[in-house]
């Protein structure tokens, strides 16, 4: 009946499903344990008519030439140029911290000096992790990365993470650096927005296929079993002998026999109000107080147009696996990654059997990275 499974309708498993589809003639199922497809992705409308993201607000952005003229076939953009402030104290301040940033903080007269300064040093349009800049001899130098560790990443990082900058991968502050440049964008990419007629509509069209049948709330884990001793794949009761692509996470393919790979992750609060507009923007870092860490609008995101308006506030956890919980952020380090290479140790024994995304490769993957991976993995598979 199929050439192909893909557990999984994120971006990672949808893309990955299209090209096995489209460019190889395969017959694909795509099998989604949530009741949507689209993954952490998915928007639909609210109660009040409110187009909102129910896993956390999603910006494309990527550089990738060929991802955005892949994805571009399933939708067209609302482009703009996403915009964050955090506040701190009564001021809005631009994130990254850049150099509008630093005159809002320092004053016009004294921003100029030090903006003249970083850029000596760092060169115009650099972007400087914040704990590269921490390094920095210079009094004038430290006093900034003082400025900005203390009020944009050290509480945030602390509620988001629950461990200090330094202590987390440094790639991951490393995605919000400090940038010598005036432009107040969030993300340095060509390409941002938003599909124009919402992630959901953009998924529907990827998975739109006549070889790819998709089935919802379905776990993967009650129609394919992974006969360990036999070193094979069965898909409801039968063998199965094609190739076989697993977005989900690695543990729970093995019961979790090694203990539960750690994570981070949210709780999302919604709240409604009648009222055209919020907070004047569509995301605000709370960098030095509350217990959320950002608050997004919605409607500032999709530029729709509406009489009220809808919010969502992250409060992060640490993932334990209970009825509900979602494991969003893979926490890299090397006792995780150790964890992690023992489950992939079990997943290798199959053969034609792949991890992708997010989830099974425990990474930190934007949309655009994802896609092209999907892409790239579904083509070798030719
Ligand atoms: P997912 O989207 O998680 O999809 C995995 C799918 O597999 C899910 O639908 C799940 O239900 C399904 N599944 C798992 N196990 C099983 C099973 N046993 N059986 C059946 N189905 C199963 N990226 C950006 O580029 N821009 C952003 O602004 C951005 N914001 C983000 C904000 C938040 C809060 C988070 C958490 C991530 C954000 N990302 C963003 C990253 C983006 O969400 C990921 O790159 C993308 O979702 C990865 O896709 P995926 O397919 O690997 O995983
Ligand atoms: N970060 C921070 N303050 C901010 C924005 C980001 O401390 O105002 C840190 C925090 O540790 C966060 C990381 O930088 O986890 C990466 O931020 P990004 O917005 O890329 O995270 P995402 O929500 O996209 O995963």
């Amino acid at each position: 009946m199929y050439d192909a499974v893909v557990i999984g309708s994120g971006i990672a498993g949808a893309a990955a499903a299209r090209v096995l589809a489209e460019e190889q003639g395969k017959r694909v199922l795509v099998l989604e344990r949530r009741p949507h497809i689209g993954g952490n992705c998915y928007d639909q409308e609210d109660e009040y008519g409110i187009l909102i993201h129910r896993y956390g607000p999603h910006i494309f952005h990527t550089g990738d030439e060929e991802v955005y003229a892949w994805l571009s076939r399933f939708t067209d953009w609302y482009a703009f140029g996403h915009e964050v402030v955090a506040r701190v104290g009564e001021q809005l301040l631009p994130v990254p911290f850049n150099l509008n940033t630093l005159k809002l903080v320092y004053g016009e007269e004294k921003g100029e000096i030090l903006a003249g300064k970083l850029t000596d040093i760092f060169g115009a349009g650099a972007r400087v992790p914040i704990l590269e800049l921490r390094r920095q001899q210079d009094p004038e130098i430290q006093a900034i990365a003082d400025f900005v560790y203390e009020n944009i990443f050290l509480k945030y990082t602390m509620k988001q993470w629950g461990q200090k900058p330094e202590e987390i991968d440094p790639a991951v502050t490393g995605r919000v650096p400090v940038v010598i440049s005036y432009d107040n964008r969030y993300f340095g990419d060509k390409y941002q927005g938003m599909p124009k007629d919402g992630y959901t509509s953009m998924f529907e069209k990827i998975l739109g296929h006549p070889g790819i049948e998709v089935r919802r709330g379905r776990d993967a884990r009650e129609v394919l079993k992974l006969k360990e001793k036999e070193s094979r794949v069965y898909l409801e009761g039968a063998g199965f002998h094609g190739a076989v692509i697993y977005t989900g996470a690695l543990d729970e393919l093995f019961e979790c026999r090694y203990g539960r790979l750690p994570y981070r992750s949210l709780r999302f609060d919604f709240e409604h109000y009648e009222i055209p507009d919020y907070q004047g923007h569509s995301v605000v870092n709370y960098t030095v107080s509350e217990d959320f860490t950002r608050i997004t609008e919605f409607k500032h995101l999709t530029g729709q147009k509406a009489e009220g308006t809808t919010i969502v506030k992250e409060y992060p956890f640490a993932y334990r696996g209970g009825a509900g919980e979602i494991p969003y952020y893979a926490i890299m380090n090397e006792e995780n990654f150790a964890l992690y290479g023992k489950y992939a140790a079990l997943a290798e024994k199959f053969p034609d059997f792949y991890l992708l995304g997010r989830l099974a490769e425990y990474k930190y993957y934007n949309i655009d990275a994802m896609a092209a991976r999907a892409i790239a993995l579904a083509r070798s598979l030719a």
